[in-house]
């Protein structure tokens, strides 16, 4: 199996040499050359499977430069049910992701049982190891370098403590974070783990990433990493939960399945179209989208119209609020029949701060199975507090996106099935307001605002941050 990049230009590379690095070199994203195609035998082979063996069943597929013992071993060691242990009541922790019936054919699918209580630890777990891996193999050490407003960082952060050739960097806006983001970073006190408050705002840490990113010489020399959302291996881990989804809530593979997905940067809906084009029987993939609706546009109009930093709203679904989706290329690589020079000619406008558009291909998107919707913060008020007062689950903001435009799609004989984003504790407040009350907060995460911190500050200065980096590798 070898990748391809959406822009046409770039050798092919197995999985192994894309792992580690962001862009390809012609700015465009890596996709496998063809998908693996599961048929009706492969399927019921999957059905009674575990989370492991589903993952190893999927991942051996895409990725083959990693023995299968090996792989099989990485995969055991990632997806534990000590590791994602924070289940509602009434969930078994060994499905890793469960799902969580509200009533006939509506389904929640927890991604959030992990250590940060965000699905991004779902695939952000598997790269750790995977890094750990392919790094020892190589004799390589890495230096990752990111900004998060949140919950990026922390998943990162707790993905790659204590990994062998692996140092983190995290850049996060000097008391911008909720308290309770901030403690899970800042109280990590592993040798391997720098937080630095960054006094300034998320885009200040942001360009302090790409300024450092874009000096080659300073790259080459300190061996910088990311894991951004682009990053292949994230995509490629979040195929698995698709596929364990479906089977929970179906008998036989002639069903199909809706599902529901609050997006941002369009990663996690970007696993579930390449699910689907692996064969999974998905009809549709709702694509929920909070004020910052750029993907809600696309899928409405044809028109992809990324805004700019000033245009994007802050909101209380926080881990949504994009200028533009890093992933969507992915997508129309495969929408405009995997041309990479048509990929080129879309993108050359949109790197220049442009928009395009392709409402011609509004009838190819159908086949994609794909639809969208936006909700305001009202709209996430109000369905935390239905779904509350309906089923008695409290669901954090992002999930109650997801919920709100899945209402719109639901078809009574379909399981629509809404992806749990984020666990409410995460984000106490927006719960406080909306329900009156904080949400339910695992135990042993009890007290950690009041856990030592460890982090340093910084002014908004690239020299400030290549000099840190050099003092502590
Ligand atoms: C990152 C994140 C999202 C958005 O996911 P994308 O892959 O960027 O579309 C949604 N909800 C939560 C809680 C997140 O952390």
């Amino acid at each position: 199996m070898k990748y391809v990049s959406t822009r046409g230009q770039s050798p092919a590379l197995s999985f192994s040499e894309i792992l580690l690095g962001g862009l390809a070199p012609d700015g465009g994203l890596y996709l496998p050359e063809t998908y693996p195609q599961f048929n009706d035998a492969d399927l019921t082979a999957m059905r009674g499977m575990n989370y492991r063996d589903l993952a190893f069943y999927i991942l051996s597929r895409l990725i083959d430069d990693i023995p299968a013992i090996d792989l099989k071993a990485i995969i055991n060691k990632t997806y534990r049910a000590d590791v994602y242990s924070f289940t509602r009541s009434g969930q078994n922790a060994e499905d890793i992701a469960p799902v969580l019936k509200l009533e006939n054919n509506l389904y929640l699918l927890s991604l959030s049982n992990g250590p940060t209580l965000a699905f991004k630890d779902m695939a952000m777990q598997l790269l750790g190891n995977l890094f750990e891996y392919v790094l020892a193999k190589k004799g390589e050490t890495t230096n990752i370098l990111g900004a998060t407003s949140g919950d990026t960082g922390s998943a990162a952060e707790y993905a790659m403590r204590g990994k062998k050739g692996v140092r983190v960097f995290m850049l996060s806006p000097h008391k911008k974070m909720s308290r309770f983001q901030t403690a899970q970073m800042f109280s990590l006190q592993d040798d391997n783990i720098f937080n630095i408050a960054v006094k300034g705002v998320f885009d200040d840490a942001q360009d302090m990433v790409k300024a450092v990113s874009n000096d080659a010489a300073f790259k080459a020399k300190y061996k910088i990493g990311a894991v951004n959302s682009i990053n292949w291996g994230r995509i490629v881990a979040q195929v698995v939960y698709y596929f364990k989804g479906y089977f929970a809530v179906t008998q036989n593979n002639a069903q199909k399945v809706d599902f529901a997905v609050p997006s941002g940067n369009f990663g996690n809906v970007c696993a579930g179209h390449i699910a689907r084009m692996m064969g999974l029987p998905i009809d549709k993939l709702v694509v929920a989208t909070n004020e910052n609706d750029v993907l809600d546009e696309f899928f409405k109009t044809g028109v992809y119209r990324p805004r700019g930093s000033a245009n994007t709203y802050h909101t209380s679904s926080p881990s949504m609020d994009i200028s533009k989706a890093s992933n969507f290329e992915r997508f129309v690589f495969d929408l405009v029949g995997k041309d990479g020079t048509k990929v080129c000619e879309l993108w050359a406008s949109v790197d220049n701060g442009g928009a395009f558009d392709i409402k011609y291909l509004m009838p190819k998107l159908a086949e994609f199975g794909f639809v969208s919707g936006s909700s305001n913060h009202a709209n996430r008020m109000q369905t935390i507090r239905e779904t509350k007062a309906r089923y008695g689950v409290v669901i954090d903001t992002h999930t109650a996106d997801g919920l709100k435009v899945a209402f719109e799609y639901r078809e009574k004989n379909t399981p629509m099935v809404v992806l749990e984003t984020a666990l409410p504790a995460k984000f106490e407040d927006a719960i406080m307001e909306a329900l009156g009350q904080a949400p339910e907060r695992p135990t042993s995460l009890y007290g950690i605002e009041n856990l030592p911190q460890k982090f340093t500050v910084m002014n908004a200065d690239i020299a400030a941050i290549k000099d840190f980096i050099a003092k502590n590798t």
